[in-house]
Order: C-alpha cells, then structure tokens, then sequence
C-alpha cells in the first residue's frame, strides 16, 4: 500500500469520503491518520480519527452500522481519501443513509443573493427532522438502554400518557411565567409528539403542510 504517496495535513489527518459502491452515493467524510488507514487496510472495516473524542473511532463500534471496504483510492495530489464501501443500516449518526441529507437551497434563477440567515433558519427546522429521524430509527433498531426504544416496548398507552403529562407541565410552567421551564417542558412535549407521530406514520412535512394550509 502506498501510504508514501499520501499527504497528511499538519495534524497527521486526511479527509476520508466514504461513498455506496452500489449506488455511487456519497455517505459521509471523517478523517483518517495513519493508524486508521492501516486498521481500515488491515481489518476491511473503516476505522477513523475522531477529532471531537480525540481518539480512533471504529464506524459502528456502537451502532453496528459498520462498513464493508471494498475499493480504496485517493485523488491526484493524495490529499484525499475514497473509499466505496458495503455499508450496513445507516452511515449517519442521525439515522439518515447519508450525512447530507440537507441542502442550502438558493434560487439560481432570480440570482437572488446568499442569504446565511435563511440557512440558519432552515438548520434550526432542520433538528426536528433529525430527531423524528432518531426517534424512526430507535424504534425500527431497538438499542437496550434507548428511553425512546424503552416507550415503545411498553406501547402505545405508555407515550401517549407522556404526551398528555408533558402537556400538563407546560400549562403550568406558563401559569408560573417561568421561561426556562416552559422551554425545557415544551422540548418534552414536542419529542414525546414525535415519538407518537413516528409511531402513527406521520411524518413531520404532513403538519407542517397543514400548518401552511391554514394561513
Ligand atoms: P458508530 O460509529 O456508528 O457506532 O457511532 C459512534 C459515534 O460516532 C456516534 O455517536 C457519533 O458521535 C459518531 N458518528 C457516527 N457516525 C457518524 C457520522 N457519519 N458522522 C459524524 N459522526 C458520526
Ligand atoms: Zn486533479
Ligand atoms: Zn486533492
Ligand atoms: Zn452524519
């Protein structure tokens, strides 16, 4: 293997795309150094280089969606890695097949300028769909220390009651004018109306449809 012919940035890392070699679509990017590549080399599986843990990361260790390597290259000044892979279950940690999974849309056609304040606005929607994503994939792969796992074992009277109690406690967060717990008891009533809607096949584009009807 011509580790040689690889060119490391200053921290000993080298972006690794990680692309189906079923249907060419691109799954994630992670980084590699040098240990990580020869473990991928050595074992076929992807290992990478966590920055935010600072430490190897084994793609699956905890999820189990692991990926097979069955091609390695890298590009013409060897500064960066592709890898096609079998992957196993979903390549990102949000339970979406490929980390990009979202868009920055802009209108070509008005050329209408670039406005960083609409890409907030749409990432900050954006966690709603990424936990309905979570929620889908803790019921469909159930984990054993997982509460969403955890309420749907117990069925449906369970998060429906939940529901109904979060929505309790937000009533009388308002009633007592304190902000912070009307926040943190609206975060519990909107994850457990999740949770139900996942449940119920509901997808979230449905009532956001229906809110936009309205007006
Ligand atoms: P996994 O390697 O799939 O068992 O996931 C272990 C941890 O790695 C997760 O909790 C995430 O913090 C992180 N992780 C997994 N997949 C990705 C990904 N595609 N992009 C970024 N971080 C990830
Ligand atoms: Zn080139
Ligand atoms: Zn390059
Ligand atoms: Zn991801």
């Amino acid at each position: 293997m011509s580790v040689n012919h690889l060119e490391f940035d200053e921290d000993g890392l080298i972006p690794a795309i990680i692309q189906d070699i079923e249907t060419n679509e691109v799954l994630m990017m992670a980084y590699m150094n040098q240990e990580s590549l020869e473990n991928t080399i050595k074992s076929g599986r992807t290992c990478f280089w966590s920055r935010s843990r600072d430490e190897l990361w084994w793609k699956g260790e905890t999820s189990g969606n692991i990926q097979e390597v069955e091609e390695i290259k890298y590009d013409c000044d060897g500064d960066t890695l592709l890898l096609k892979v079998k992957q196993t279950g979903g390549a990102c940690h949000t339970g979406h097949k490929s980390c990009f999974y979202r868009g920055i849309e802009r209108d070509y056609d008005t050329e209408k300028e670039f406005d960083p304040e609409e890409v907030y606005n749409n990432l900050d929607a954006e966690i709603l769909d990424e936990l309905y994503q979570v929620i889908k994939d803790r019921k469909e792969n159930p984990k054993p220390d997982s509460y969403t796992s955890s309420l749907y074992e117990k069925g449906e009277n369970a998060f429906l009651k939940k529901v109904g109690e979060e929505a309790t406690e937000v009533v009388m967060a308002a009633k007592d004018s304190d902000q912070g717990e009307l926040i943190y008891e609206s975060a519990d009533l909107i994850y457990h109306l999740l949770v139900a809607l996942v449940y119920y096949d509901v997808e979230i584009e449905e009532i956001l449809k229906e809110l936009k009807e309205r007006r």
